[in-house]
């Protein structure tokens, strides 16, 4: 087996070598503004070492990945019961489309589609103030990252909501099925501040450690996830992580994974790494081009794909 760092080294490399880098989303103002050549990656392994390469401390728009940690957050306060209001199918629709949402009586077929992670996020907030479950959401990502760094970019936040036309859409139309219980605008609100979360690599893949569930695990998060919710996650990770293009990750990566327009990827090695890359082009589905690039490259010079060598 090659030496991660090495590997790491070689494919930050190759990504800032690479030419095709995607279009930067553009349907957010403030996300059209960033960089296109940044490329990030870091990697947290089974021992608690981390490995990283590129802009690893650069913050960034975590957008749809914090749905990942929304989703813990609401198991862990209402557990099964979210599933009368969330599918777990695979949607095979764009991550903002309502056309699913009409024949299916307003269950949105996933927690990671734009439709579900409102309706996760109207779980969290039930009986709370907007600000509080805000508060709430900012200070599990620190915690998890271990590290107080973590912030809310008001500025993304704000020019989301601003645009964020489709999204209202979705949470009156689930609204009007009795699948969100707030008013749309607390909801909304508090969704587009958890997508507006920014974190680096590093502090994203020390986040994911919590679904890699090493046998090392720090004593302070393990209580977080059981194995068996850990798996469960992750298994929707896989089916669901990348939208539409879901299949052709799990296909060329073959590791478990949730994107964001920002650029961002959590994925995750279950047992053996949490990686986080990030590289702001993303394809047509969505998802950073670059970033399912080096997770591709990562995932065969390591051996790590869940389905074997
Ligand atoms: N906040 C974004 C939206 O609602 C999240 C989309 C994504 O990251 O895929 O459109």
């Amino acid at each position: 087996m090659p030496e991660l760092q090495a590997v790491v080294d070689e494919i930050a490399e190759e990504m800032r070598a690479t030419p095709l880098r995607g279009e930067v989303a553009t349907y957010i103002p403030e996300l059209a503004r960033v960089d296109p050549r940044y490329f990030a990656i870091a990697i947290v392994d089974a021992r608690g070492e981390i490995f990283t390469g590129g802009d690893a401390d650069v913050p960034f728009s975590i957008q749809s990945i914090s749905k990942v940690f929304t989703l813990m957050l609401a198991l862990g306060k209402i557990g099964d019961r979210l599933w009368q209001r969330v599918g777990r199918e695979p949607s095979g629709s764009r991550f903002n489309s309502i056309v699913q949402l009409e024949a299916e009586r307003g269950i949105p077929r996933n927690p990671f589609i734009n439709a579900g992670a409102i309706a996760v996020t109207d779980a969290i907030l039930a009986g709370h103030q907007p600000r509080e479950t805000l508060g709430e959401i900012l200070r599990f990502m620190q915690f998890l990252a271990a590290d107080d760094g973590v912030y809310i970019d008001h500025k993304v936040a704000a020019s989301e909501q601003r645009t964020g036309f489709r999204n209202a859409a979705l949470a009156n139309y689930m609204r009007s099925f009795g699948v969100i219980d707030n008013p749309v605008e607390y909801t909304l609100g508090v969704y587009y501040h958890h997508c507006a979360i920014a974190m680096s690599c590093r502090q994203l893949a020390m986040a994911g450690r919590v679904l890699a569930h090493f046998d090392s695990e720090p004593s302070t998060i393990r209580p977080v996830l059981t194995a068996e919710r850990a798996r469960r996650i992750n298994a929707l990770m896989l089916t669901c992580g990348h939208y539409d293009g879901s299949g052709e990750f799990a296909y060329r990566v073959g590791l478990t994974g949730k994107s964001g327009v920002g650029g961002g990827i959590l994925a995750i090695a279950p047992g053996k790494a949490s990686i986080a890359v990030w590289s702001p082009g993303l394809d047509v589905s969505g998802n950073s081009r670059l970033g399912q690039l080096a997770l591709e490259r990562l995932s065969k010079r390591m051996e790590w794909s869940i389905f074997g060598a």
